[in-house]
């Protein structure tokens, strides 16, 4: 090939480069090859199958154009899949080619070439995260609050490879300690018990670490091909996601799994239109399955996990005794969630085997003080704000996401957006965004604006008041 074209190429990777950035530059671009220029076809090749579908998919357009800027003759960019000979070419890049994800060289195996793994890393670095054993449907205490998640859960992991899938993905949320994980762990020995399908738990870490470690071996097509062996894919704690390309990656798979009819299975701590760093097309792909709350665990559902978790101790500590009683005053103090029920016990469990002494409400009072912790404060959400001060101020919900700028609407819309800020962790473009697309500017007038009335505007302050008060309760 001419030096000319090269030189070419080099200008385009540049302007690439300048366009999307140098992080999405490294994860997509940097192992893309010029093979040849005929008649206004570019022919670009990449060492992956998944490579080139996802830049088909998402960045056909831009590299054509780059292609363009450089000669108007160009019409057509054609993307093709190195073979393997020439693949071990690419191994002998230059170090400079080597990917970089989020601003960092990756490590590789020392000689100035990329690592080149088999199969068999990517199933490693896929290998799902460790199952705690005691994590089961057996042992998942079913309440008001958790009825609709566990019969879900329980659906999925019982699910036939042939069955239609239900919902999907099925979207599970809820604050700390409330069963999340329990749950999904649940299902993923459950169903690999059933053994038909194969159940992928993943923490949102190692699903980061799965894909990014895919990356730098250069197994894009390996992790790909692994995601196609797996029935179900259930990730944990996705609010941990992090990275744009990483979510981009996300994004990808979970399109890929839903598409082909896999069951994909999510726990967050938040409902998807929270998760701020996801983009659009995510979060609406993630509500478009099943998304079910699980509620705070009440009075009744704390005493039957105690129970249980009492049984099951006494398994292995058959002395160990918890009176009733006991049991009941742990429920009603202890309120915040499984955790802080299982750490009561645990406390319990070690001051008996270690004094010998029989546990008593008087010894668990003692032991269990530090745990009782004041009432934690109810997660508030927008979208309650809004429908809590629309009816207040008798308008709609839609009103208030309008750009109507009519006081009736104006002043109840500024309140909304000033216990946005007050109740919930949300930033304020994320506030902005959820008021019908405002700037963040705006939300910070208002809540300013609001303020500085409430200190001199006795019965506004008071609305406020209550407004914070139906939203807690
Ligand atoms: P999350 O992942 O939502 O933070 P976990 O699933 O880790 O919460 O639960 C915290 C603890 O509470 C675990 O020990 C779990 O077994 C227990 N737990 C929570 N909900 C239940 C339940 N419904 N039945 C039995 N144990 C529960
Ligand atoms: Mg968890």
């Amino acid at each position: 090939m001419p030096d000319l074209n090269q030189e070419s190429w080099l200008r385009v990777k540049e302007r690439l480069r300048a366009e999307v950035g140098d992080d999405v530059y490294s994860s997509w671009f940097a192992r893309m090859e010029l093979e040849a220029i005929e008649d206004g076809t570019v022919r670009l090749s990449v060492p992956t199958r998944f490579l080139k579908s996802w830049i088909q998919s998402h960045y056909a357009e831009r590299v054509l154009a780059c292609w363009q800027a450089e000669s108007e003759k160009i019409t057509r960019v054609e993307l093709i899949v190195r073979s393997a000979v020439l693949r071990s070419a690419v191994a002998n890049k230059p170090k400079e080619l080597e990917p970089v994800i989020a601003g960092r060289f990756l490590s590789n195996n020392g000689n100035g070439r990329p690592f080149i793994a088999g199969d068999s890393t990517g199933h490693e670095a896929l290998g799902g995260s460790p199952l705690d054993a005691r994590l089961t449907f057996e042992t998942f205490v079913v309440g008001r609050s958790n009825t609709l998640a566990q019969a879900a859960a329980k659906q999925v992991a019982a699910a036939k490879r042939s069955d239609p899938v239900m919902f999907n993905p099925l979207y599970i949320h809820a604050g700390v300690g409330l069963g999340k994980t329990h749950l999904l762990q649940a299902i993923t020995w459950a169903g690999n018990a059933v053994g038909e399908r194969k159940l992928l738990y993943l923490t949102a870490e190692k699903f980061m670490y799965g894909f990014v470690s895919a990356l730098r071996t250069q197994t894009a097509l390996a992790f790909k091909e692994t995601l196609r062996g797996i029935g179900v894919l259930v990730i944990d704690d996705l609010q941990f996601l992090q990275g744009k390309s990483t979510q981009a990656e996300f994004c990808h798979t979970l399109n890929a799994l839903i598409d082909a009819g896999r069951q994909v299975v999510i726990a967050s701590d938040r409902p998807p239109s929270d998760l701020e760093s996801l983009d659009d097309r995510v979060r609406s792909r993630l509500a478009g399955g099943l998304v079910v709350e699980m509620g705070p665990l009440g009075e009744e559902l704390r005493f039957e996990i105690l129970k249980a978790r009492v049984m099951a101790a006494r398994a292995h500590h058959p002395s160990f005794d918890v009176p009733l009683p006991v049991l009941g005053y742990i429920a009603k103090t202890i309120t915040h969630n499984g955790r802080d029920l299982e750490g009561a016990l645990n406390r319990l469990l070690a001051h008996n085997k270690l004094t010998g002494h029989a546990v008593t409400l008087e010894m668990a009072e003692r032991e269990v003080r530090d745990l009782i912790r004041p009432q934690e404060p109810k997660r508030v959400k927008i979208e309650d704000i809004q429908r809590v001060v629309a009816r207040q101020y008798n308008v709609s919900r839609s009103d208030l996401l309008s750009s109507r700028r009519t006081a009736n609407v104006v002043r109840p819309r500024q309140v909304a957006m000033y216990l946005a800020k007050t109740l919930t962790l949300r930033s304020l473009p994320e506030i902005g965004r959820r008021f019908g697309g405002r700037d963040h500017t705006t939300v910070l007038h208002a809540v300013r604006k609001i303020e500085g009335l409430v200190g001199n505007d006795m019965a506004l302050a008071e609305e406020i008041e209550i407004l914070k008060r139906q939203l807690q309760e």
